[in-house]
């Protein structure tokens, strides 16, 4: 089965009863703390061969980790606080490789102001395999949710989409881009996610819906219509692409599967009222970061892509799910 009808018929039950669960289907979990402020909690596993090659400096592989968690926190509007890691180490890893993974995790807490909390260590039979808990502070009832989408809400996407896949497709030799610095910066893409923490925080109190982009476009807006109870239009020509990606769709069209469900983005992708159009202009010049409107969320259900000539382009395949 893949991993959301295993998390919907086994886990979802556990979680009744408790409303800042979200049911098991928001990017973090919300306790209320008191009356001012509520904390978000976010867990995130990693495998090798699944979520990284295993040729990476182990640096990398550490930052990846703690950033595809904060990302879930800055889709909530949350500050990162504190993390709780847990390590399953194959006998012998060498030391340095251990040294090297905590040198990065060290780098991205004086980036992001997180530390470490607590955690477990353990050996095992299998290959390295991680997981990581993070945990964040919000203003009480300002946490930004997947169902609050509302008919008439403008979709965006901030940075660019599908850098991240296209790298994959570079590194295991299913893509050939020429020109060295354009394979490059989608390469690093894939290595290295950049959680969008000012844009969440700055999204409190504008946007409606919000969730990071983790594993394709189309699937992940499917989430928050399913959530919102409502449907989305969103058109590919709009679709924020950077200059490598561009030149890759522009010799094959078959690329488009990169930015509509390709993984590992890490952008937010959130939903603002018409009315609000112009706070998104000025928030993405504050930030230097690009904010573009992709569509709109409609009444109905469902996720349709309109291409170019406003025919539906919706792809069979929507995005990244693991099959248990
Ligand atoms: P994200 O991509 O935002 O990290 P996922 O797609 O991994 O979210 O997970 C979707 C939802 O399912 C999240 O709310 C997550 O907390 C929940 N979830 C996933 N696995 C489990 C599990 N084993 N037990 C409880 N909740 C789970
Ligand atoms: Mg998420």
């Amino acid at each position: 089965m893949n991993e959301f009808d295993a998390i919907a018929t086994f886990f979802a039950p556990l979680a009744e009863g408790y409303d800042g669960a979200l049911g098991l289907k928001d990017d973090a979990a919300i306790f209320f703390l008191n009356h001012e402020t509520a904390m978000v909690a976010t867990k995130d596993a990693i495998s090798e061969g699944v979520h990284f090659l295993g040729s990476e400096d182990a640096g990398l592989i550490a930052k990846k980790l703690l950033r595809s968690n904060l990302s879930d926190i800055a889709a909530m509007g949350a500050v990162p606080a504190f993390y709780l890691l847990a390590l399953m180490l194959p006998a012998a890893t060498p030391s340095a490789w251990i040294e090297a993974f905590s040198k990065g995790l060290w780098e991205d807490q004086q980036h992001y102001g997180i530390r470490l909390a607590g955690g477990d260590t353990i050996a095992t039979k299998g290959p390295f395999s991680a997981s990581l808990t993070a945990l964040g502070t919000v203003p009480y009832g300002k946490a930004l949710l997947r169902r609050d989408a509302k008919a008439g809400d403008r979709i965006y996407v901030s940075g660019s989409l599908g850098d991240s896949a296209l790298g994959l497709a570079v590194l295991q030799g299913r893509l050939e881009v020429s020109d060295y610095g354009q394979a490059l910066a989608l390469k690093e893409r894939y290595f290295l996610p950049q959680p969008r923490m000012q844009l969440g925080q700055a999204l409190v109190g504008l946007a409606h819906a919000c969730m990071d982009v983790s594993d394709g476009l189309v699937q992940d807006l499917g989430h928050i219509c399913a959530a919102s109870g409502v449907g989305a239009v969103i058109h590919q020509k709009l679709l924020p692409l950077s200059e490598a990606a561009r030149e890759v769709i522009e010799a094959d069209d078959a690329w488009w599967r990169a930015p509509l469900s390709g993984g590992d983005d890490y952008e937010l992708l959130f939903t603002v009222p018409q009315a609000r159009h112009a706070e998104v202009g000025a928030l993405s010049l504050a930030l230097g970061l690009p904010l573009t409107a992709i569509g709109e969320i409609v009444a109905g259900d469902g996720v349709r892509v309109l291409d170019a000539h406003g025919m539906d382009a919706t792809p069979a395949h929507k995005g990244y799910s693991h099959s248990v």
